[in-house]
């Protein structure tokens, strides 16, 4: 019954495929010369199937897992190189109809605020996130067709992108709503939104329907075909994510993975971006009675994992986890990451007192963005607020051609030097800028490309008096 090429999430999510992944990975996670096999294909760096990468998540020898950590660090530098990508959400309503029961908004919670902002409000939440430096937001939004009706999503988004504050703009907006029909991802795609996102909490149809055991989003082949949809409707850039917590972390990983290939199997294009939240705390959410939470080495694993398996897709990580654990995890294969958020509707101008929170999970990693960009580039990494790939017609397929020859970081490393630069002048505090400069002198150098490092310098000199918005 399984099938990749099949239409129909219980096919190409086949619970019967899962359960003999997990038996085979069990019975070869001590089968050395099989482990060195797949190792070897990893190395080639175009990924690995789900039951080659579930055998390697089952292998429990530190020599191969460290050896995997190695080669996840290699694949990412290959592919990304040393920038990191800074977004923040903007709650835009915690209206919703649905019963998500580890989620504070679930419609039975009856002592949560209930706020969904009005345009006024928006542009307040745009102006103080553009006064932070943020160029690229992922909106949220409960799912509730009367108080969050399509066109309320599409007239925020319109409202977001015409926002000019100083020399800030949003530059770029992912949205993340629920699933829904071909001709809204048509509208949402003619509204020029980046990245269609909707994590699938879990691909497991039988716990899926546990967790949701109410409201439209209970329909699990409704919500595992909303990708489909998507491309239906043009949007050729959609970012895949589980819940980890909720069920067993391997079933998640080989169900995320069977997700992947079932996308370039049909639509030619894999995902953009693959999120890996965990389940935290919330109001009237306890991660505790979730049995299937992961320590941080088991989630460290992970996303090695998904680095090695589908190189070419974006891994993000948000403020859900700590700085240490993020510190982890990025020179595993992360590449974006959100800075200075705030999980609850209105959060940015009214951020709320701990104890009386309506946030959607409690923020591990409370830093400022300024905070997140220093200590980033204390690291060794390159912050960056690029949104170029859009912008310039590089998505879907096109993209996905340039990432898998490795060409994407031709862009994006003087992309990430000239957006840093406008981070440095128009928002760093003054040690952020200090460090910032210097990095941006000896990254420079480092572009092999003359032409593109000559170009890369007038724009940076450019935007030095004052010019911005500059891409390749
Ligand atoms: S996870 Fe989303 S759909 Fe579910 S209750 Fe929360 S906001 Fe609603
Ligand atoms: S060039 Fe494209 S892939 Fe690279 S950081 Fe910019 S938007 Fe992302």
């Amino acid at each position: 019954m399984y099938n990749a090429n099949s239409m129909k999430a219980e096919e190409f999510i086949a619970d019967e495929e899962i359960t003999a992944t997990l038996a085979y990975a069990d019975a070869n996670k001590g089968n050395l010369p099989l482990i060195d096999r797949i190792i070897a294909k990893a190395k080639l760096r175009k990924g690995l199937t789900h039951r080659e990468a579930s055998v390697l998540l089952a292998c429990d020898n530190q020599e191969k897992i460290q050896e995997l950590y190695a080669l996840a660090e290699q694949i990412k530098q290959d592919y990304y190189g040393n920038r990191i990508v800074l977004f923040a959400p903007l709650y835009l309503s915690n209206y919703c109809v649905n019963g998500c029961v580890y989620c504070p908004y679930h419609a039975k919670n009856k002592h949560i605020a209930r706020k969904k902002l009005t345009h006024e409000e928006i542009r307040a939440e745009v102006t103080a996130l553009q006064d932070m430096g943020h160029k690229r937001l992922a909106i949220e939004a409960g799912e509730d067709p009367v108080n969050n009706p399509i066109e309320y999503i599409l007239e925020s988004i319109r409202t977001i992108y015409s926002i000019k504050h100083k020399n800030g703009a949003i530059r770029r907006v992912n949205v993340n709503i629920a699933a829904t029909t071909v001709e809204n991802y048509r509208k949402l795609k003619e509204a020029e939104i980046g990245t269609y996102i909707l994590f699938q909490e879990t691909y497991n149809k039988k716990s899926y329907e546990k967790l949701h055991p109410t409201g439209p989003k209970h329909d699990y082949a409704y919500h595992t075909e909303a990708m489909d949809r998507a491309m239906e409707g043009g949007i050729d850039d959609v970012g895949l994510g589980v819940l980890f917590g909720l069920e067993m972390y391997r079933y998640e990983f080989a169900g995320l993975l069977m997700h992947a290939e079932h996308l370039e199997a049909v639509h030619g294009v894999g995902p953009h971006t693959i999120s890996v939240p965990r389940i935290r705390h919330a109001d009237d959410i306890d991660p505790d009675a979730f049995d299937n939470g992961i320590d941080d080495d088991t989630f460290a694993k992970l996303c090695a994992l998904i680095r090695i398996a589908v190189p070419y897709t974006g891994m993000i990580i948000s403020t859900r986890e700590s700085q240490k654990c993020r510190e982890k995890v990025l020179p595993l294969g992360i590449s974006q990451i959100s800075g200075g958020s705030r999980t609850s509707v209105g959060g940015y101008v009214n951020p709320e007192p701990e104890e009386d929170s309506s946030a959607q999970f409690d923020v591990s990693d409370q830093r400022s963005l300024d905070e997140v960009i220093n200590w980033l580039m204390k690291l060794g990494y390159i912050p960056s607020f690029c949104t170029a790939c859009y912008r310039e017609g590089r998505t879907g397929d096109r993209f996905m051609a340039l990432c898998k020859n490795m060409q994407i970081l031709n862009c994006c490393h003087p992309n990430a030097l000239m957006t840093l630069k406008e981070y440095l002048e128009d928002y760093a505090g003054e040690d952020t800028k200090r460090l910032g400069l210097e990095l941006i002198e000896r990254e420079l150098a480092r572009i092999p490309k003359e032409k593109v490092r000559q170009i890369a310098a007038e724009h940076l000199a450019d935007i030095s008096s004052g010019k911005r918005d500059f891409r390749f």
